[in-house]
């Protein structure tokens, strides 16, 4: 079995993660910029953390025979702190690099007016740079903000298939299928989605335009259940082929209309079996 965690912020995560997910069978990743849980000050603090999601987070990734993409935005958290607001002037540098696949997360957070406009800005960015765009949905009233969210993507103009709207459930599951856009689920340990509940969407949706991730964080998180719902499919009655379709071929669809995603030459990659060792890594040289 073959694994693409499309949405996983390993940022947060140890190699102890790492290996698991390789003995699990996770061979590519994707990490979205998000906020870090304590408010950033100012637009360097994002500079940083990006050079990170594009240079030493890949390298990390690397030495477990994983290979780690980014995507790049002013996150919904941060999006109505003027402080950080600076940040989108940063962003078209850094859609430019080839680690980067799609503009994200972006969304709202708050639903406030802040967020509206780095949520078009950011939008109209993936339209200029011919990126997918990677949406985040509210926790709370989540119908209402997947509505809003899929009325601003319309007005922008991008196309809905270079959108992948996340976290979604039962609720939202319909209004996202029938705009075009790509259906993306996280797995939680104990709130939101569980393997058992995405089994029962896969079985009233089908297998198209779905994105099924850990979203694994410093929070509450696992960065197995993508693995556990894998099994579950099999234990449900799906065949291999669905579940590679699933969680390797669909989000490999979805990022490749970036023309950056690079899968080659996985099987020699890294150093998986071997001990990874970081140190004289010349990977925090350089950056930007
Ligand atoms: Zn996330």
């Amino acid at each position: 079995m073959r694994i693409f965690d499309p949405h996983i912020h390993m940022t947060s995560r140890t190699t102890d993660d790492y290996a698991r997910m390789a003995a699990a069978g996770v061979r590519a990743i994707v990490e979205p910029a998000f906020w870090l849980g304590q408010p950033r000050t100012n637009p360097g603090s994002f500079a940083d953390y990006f050079d990170s999601l594009i240079g030493w987070e890949p390298y990390r990734a690397a030495k477990f025979g994983i290979r780690h993409h980014a995507t790049i935005a002013l996150n919904p958290k941060e999006a109505g702190d003027p402080r950080c607001l600076p940040v989108l002037d940063l962003l078209p540098r850094y859609l430019d690099k080839d680690g980067v696949v799609a503009v994200g997360e972006i969304g709202y957070d708050s639903m406030i007016p802040e967020e509206d406009e780095a949520f078009a800005a950011q939008l109209a960015m993936a339209v200029e740079h011919g990126l997918p765009a990677l949406v985040h949905t509210p926790h709370r009233d989540k119908a209402r903000g997947t509505q809003r969210s899929l009325d601003v993507v319309k007005e922008s103009g991008i196309a809905p298939g270079h959108v992948a709207i996340d976290h979604l459930n039962e609720v939202t599951v319909d209004l996202v299928r029938d705009s075009g856009c790509w259906m993306g689920f996280s797995i939680y340990p104990d709130t939101k989605m569980s393997p058992p509940r995405m089994v029962e969407i896969l079985k009233t949706h089908g297998l198209e335009r779905i994105l099924i991730n850990s979203a694994a964080d410093w929070g509450v998180s696992d960065p197995l259940l993508t693995k556990e719902t894998a099994e579950a499919m099999l234990a449900a009655g799906y065949t291999e082929d669905d579940v590679d379709r699933v969680l390797w071929r669909n989000p490999v669809e979805f990022y490749s209309q970036s023309g950056r995603l690079d899968l080659s030459d996985l099987d020699d990659a890294g150093a998986r079996g071997a001990e990874p060792t970081f140190e004289g890594s010349s990977i925090l040289r350089g950056g930007g």
